[in-house]
């Protein structure tokens, strides 16, 4: 947990955490020591989770002198939008965001199967939220924006929270709903793996937001231990890893974090989180034309994947300011896919989205600097 300091350098002092950052029992704590009864912090769950109140002041059921500590005593809105961007089609939109410290993240809302963009047979229509999980990242994916920004802090489990329900009542205002929520945007989630488990596992509790376990997918650059601690855990959550290469040496120079953990060790660890949870493991790799497009690379991967409950998920790597490679041509995606087809491995070629507004995968990185603007913020 990095706890936000907000007086000293903008000259006040506001309330250091988020509404968002408490779980169930802190606010019930909370409440005690205010001198309430136990159900006034269930009435306040339910009012943040279920009717996704955004203010003290939709609180109507509670006391207003409470609404006046409460108003008090947290912050609100953790995350001030500073830019939204949406793709030519409209299907994609991204915001980025500025957060109490001045640090920005962004966050994606993808729409499928809306009725202009259907293609028999009808898709079923999802909403899903791309969310951020730490300001930067430490892996230094060489390929990735985020990993060429460097990493900047964790973000707090509020912070990651205050993502899904920002849009999930923008959403219900236009009578609809998040489907999905994906944990690939900005940072490396198993690498603040207290405050993102936290933050799922408040947004699926069954009293409060309710959000499906299996309706989250956790995407990893594949941190072996904290695998091994998730797979401990058997949460239903779906795990993706990004693999991108299938030899040690192509995958250090693409992903300088694999040194430490080789594919062997990753593999194993894999083969023990799907027999540990029965889950099926999904598999990120971004085609890199002449770099890991070969038929040889997806031969080596299909036996790297034999025997293990798998769907790898190809993308021709989305340009960005910091890497000279470019994305495979449809002829080679192709032929890498073919191979895998061949082997009986699922594989799926995923769509571009939001390449135009540099929202697509590996894309997202605030370009801009922070600027303290303390009264975004209440
Ligand atoms: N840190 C996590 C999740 C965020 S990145 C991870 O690495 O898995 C989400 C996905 O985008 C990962 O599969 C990542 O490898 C991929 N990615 C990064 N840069 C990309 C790029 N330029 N083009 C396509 N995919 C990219
Ligand atoms: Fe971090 Fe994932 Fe980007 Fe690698 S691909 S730098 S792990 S966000």
């Amino acid at each position: 947990m990095y706890p936000i300091s907000v007086g000293g350098a903008w000259g006040y002092n506001r309330p250091m955490r988020s509404i968002y950052d408490l779980s169930l029992s802190e606010l019930q704590t909370q409440l005690a020591a205010w001198g309430y009864p136990a159900y006034r912090a269930r009435q306040i769950w339910q009012g943040l989770y279920r009717n996704l109140w955004a203010a003290p002041a939709d609180f109507h059921v509670l006391p207003a002198a409470l609404r006046a500590q409460l108003a008090e005593a947290y912050r609100w809105q953790p995350l001030a939008p500073v830019t939204e961007l949406r793709s030519a089609d409209g299907q994609t939109v991204k915001t980025l965001f500025r957060l109490a410290d001045g640090r920005q993240i962004e966050t994606v809302l993808m729409k499928y199967g809306d009725p202009a963009a259907e293609v028999p047979p009808r898709r079923k229509r999802r909403r899903t939220l791309c969310i951020s999980t730490q300001a930067g990242c430490a892996m230094g994916c060489t390929f990735c924006a985020t990993g060429q920004m460097g990493f900047q802090r964790h973000l707090t489990a509020g912070e990651i929270v205050a993502q899904v329900i920002r849009f999930a009542r923008q959403l219900a205002q236009q009578g609809e709903r998040l489907t999905n929520v994906v944990l690939m945007g900005m940072g490396e989630p198993l690498h603040n793996y207290e405050n993102t488990l936290q933050a799922i596992d408040r947004l699926n509790d069954s009293q409060g937001f309710a959000f499906g376990a299996r309706r989250f997918t956790l995407s990893t650059v594949g941190l072996v231990p904290a695998i091994r601690r998730f797979a401990a855990e058997k949460r239903q959550v779906g795990l993706a890893v990004s693999l991108h290469a299938a030899d040690d040496d192509l995958r250090a120079r693409m992903l300088p974090i694999a040194r430490r953990y080789p594919l062997a060790e990753l593999m194993a660890a894999l083969r023990e989180y799907a027999a540990q949870t029965r889950r099926r493991v999904t598999f990120e790799w971004a085609l890199v034309e002449g770099v890991n497009d070969s038929p040889q690379q997806a031969r080596q991967l299909a036996a790297l994947l034999s025997g293990l409950l798998a769907h790898v998920n190809l993308i021709p790597l989305n340009p960005t300011a910091g890497f000279a490679g470019r994305g495979s041509s449809a002829r080679r995606v192709r032929a890498f896919a073919a191979v895998l087809e061949e082997a009986k491995i699922p594989v799926t070629v995923r769509l571009r989205r939001g390449v135009d507004i540099q929202a697509g995968c590996g894309q997202l990185a605030s370009r801009t600097q922070p600027t303290a603007k303390p009264d975004a913020y209440s």
